[in-house]
């Protein structure tokens, strides 16, 4: 199956609006939506109204972000901004959005054999995994051969091979406009799309892929939007302007 993957849209309608304009001609059965609809920007109702009108087409786990900002867990070990932005979140969201935040399945979640996805790692969506030695112990956690995650915001691959009874993982950073990845059925891999709605690549453009697990290739996409509407919006709303700003910079 051909599926669309989203991960961290963060309230960012305008990024998730061109996303979708963009993927509009792809084809695809199924979305995966990777975790944090909301967190951060100023548009948590319309995602939120988004993912409604989606219904079975879309498989969802959800993000720390969503858990803080639907009240199910304390903001205190978010940094100043990340804490106000849930408050504020929590505080503007219609009840049944709140409500349906607060019923978000906790990943991970199997789609087919073979395939995985989670918002941080396999068995925790606040850890995040960065580096080669992350990848390795999250791939010792489950068996699937394909597990897609999000959380760290960055596009990007870890691909763990078997030579001389040791395995070896490769990090390979997804970047530019657009990245075709094969990959070998006798590997395993970790794949993050990036995030929609607050890349932190210092790449401002908003992040998503596609992936075919029928043939084992991914696309992924980078799309410009027009981050002075997002930014805009978090100023009026009165979030931290830091928030804006740094959209500014994909940082
Ligand atoms: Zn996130």
């Amino acid at each position: 199956m051909r599926y669309l993957i989203l991960s961290d849209i963060h309230a960012n309608f305008e990024a998730l609006t061109a996303v979708l304009h963009h993927a509009r001609r792809k084809r695809y059965s199924k979305i995966l939506f990777l975790g944090d609809a909301v967190g951060y920007g100023a548009s948590p109702n319309q995602v939120m109204e988004w993912l409604a009108s989606l219904g079975s087409q879309v498989v969802i786990v959800r993000g720390n972000h969503d858990r803080v900002c639907a009240g199910l867990d304390s903001a205190e070990y978010f940094n100043r901004y990340a804490r106000q932005a849930a408050d504020w979140t929590h505080d503007h969201l219609e009840s049944r959005h709140l409500e349906r935040l607060r019923s978000l399945p906790t990943g991970p979640t199997r789609i087919e054999p073979g395939l995985l996805i989670c918002h941080g790692s396999p068995v925790d969506e606040d850890a995040y995994v960065f580096s080669a030695h992350d990848a390795l112990a999250a791939f010792q956690l489950v068996e699937e051969k394909v597990i897609l995650f999000g959380h760290t915001h960055v596009p990007s691959a870890f691909i763990a091979s078997e030579g001389d009874g040791r395995h070896m993982v490769q990090v390979r950073l997804l970047s530019g406009k657009r990245t075709v990845l094969d990959l070998n059925g006798a590997n395993r891999y970790l794949i993050n799309p990036g995030s929609v709605g607050q890349p932190r690549d210092r790449d401002p453009r908003a992040a998503y892929a596609i992936y075919d697990h029928e043939i084992r290739r991914l696309y992924q996409y980078r799309v410009p939007y027009r981050i002075d509407l997002a930014r805009r919006k978090i100023r009026q709303a009165g979030l931290p302007p830091v928030l804006g700003d740094r959209l500014l910079y994909g940082a």
